[in-house]
């Protein structure tokens, strides 16, 4: 398995997920490849300089591996470096790409490969443009290219549902927002059966994912944690009853002074088992009119969890005199503690 980043079905770039790699004989790579392909991809070869089909396109869009399909370059890397070659200054993730030092041709080079199929690619060189200062020199033939507005046609079975889910180590992950991230990570991490919580951003794209941006109001994120818990431990159904305890879900796209979708109440289903545990949740507490009013919490597709700033990480923990900790964070903390005393890990 590798981890990379790939496109869901809205066309948008997601992960860490895991994905298979893609180990074929030569034989099959050549039934899947053109001669050309097979020739650059599989065997090292280099296109003739300013002869490659992308080297001047200029649209915006996707750079695909020509062996596989995994993302690799964006168009807004893209630059003219006068090579022959299609140039660009980083790949679309970190991961996606993977370098070898390459000692052929008398030469010692940094060869650059597709992570999941092990597909060359070309060579990367310290020559290139800010902000990175390097040229990723690409050969057209192992590419493929796609337009922004086709991306969705990328959709890749890794970013489907469970891609965060690692439960063969007794591991899940759960998504969640509701109000301020500080006091929902304080809420949660003194659970038994949860091994850790973060706070981040979900519900947005991963260039805006940054408190600057998200406190705007106006990049469609949430304030968001993302638990990590052993399910033989504590189950996601208890979570929501934790989840909802922890919070106002009646109150719309706030949590008392804190105001805007940032922190609206949200659950971030990565999967139909969680969605219909949500749904009847939802259900189960509007039937015994738990709150005087509708529940307005929004179910909603996990399709990534962008971690916060580091300073946001445990910052209960770390500031406990801090006056906001003390009048929003804390009593929050302690309605789960006594609501739900048998969760509690001990000594916490
Ligand atoms: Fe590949």
């Amino acid at each position: 398995m590798v981890q990379v980043y790939v496109f869901d079905s809205r066309g948008e770039l997601v992960g860490p997920v895991h994905s298979p790699r893609l180990v074929l004989s030569d034989q099959e790579w050549q039934k899947r490849l053109t001669p050309k392909q097979f020739e650059i991809l599989r065997s090292q070869g280099t296109e003739p300089a300013f002869c490659g089909t992308l080297l001047d396109n200029k649209q915006s869009g996707v750079y695909t591996c020509a062996g596989c399909g995994l993302p690799l370059f964006s168009s807004e890397s893209k630059f003219h470096s006068g090579t022959g070659w299609p140039s660009f200054f980083q790949p679309i993730a970190r991961g996606n790409v993977f370098e070898r030092t390459d000692r052929s041709h008398g030469m010692v080079r940094t060869e650059i490969l597709c992570a999941r199929c092990d597909g060359h690619l070309g060579h990367v060189f310290e020559d290139g443009p800010r902000p990175t200062g390097l040229r990723f020199c690409l050969n057209s033939e192992s590419l493929t290219f796609t337009p922004s507005e086709r991306l969705a046609t990328l959709a890749d079975p890794a970013a489907a549902s469970g891609a965060f889910q690692d439960t063969a180590k007794g591991k899940a992950t759960a998504v969640f927002a509701a109000g301020c991230f500080w006091c929902t990570e304080a809420a949660f991490a003194q659970l038994e059966g949860v091994a850790d919580v973060q706070s981040g951003y979900a519900g947005g794209t991963r260039e805006a994912a940054n408190y600057e941006a998200v406190c705007t109001g106006r990049t469609g994120h949430a304030e968001a944690i993302r638990i990590t818990y052993d399910p033989a431990k504590i189950s996601y159904d208890r979570l929501l009853d934790v989840f909802f305890d922890a919070h106002d879900p009646t109150q719309l796209n706030r949590q008392d002074n804190d105001v805007g979708t940032q922190y609206r109440s949200a659950i971030f289903v990565a999967n139909d088992q969680e969605k219909r545990a949500a749904q009847a949740k939802i259900e189960q507490l509007t039937a015994a009119k738990t709150f005087s009013a509708p529940i307005v919490t929004t179910l909603e597709s996990l399709a990534a969890f962008y971690p916060a700033e580091d300073y946001h990480q445990s910052y209960v923990q770390k500031n406990p005199h801090q006056p906001y900790v003390q009048f929003h964070s804390y009593p929050k903390v302690c309605r789960v503690r006594e609501r739900h005393p048998e969760l509690i890990r001990p000594k916490s």
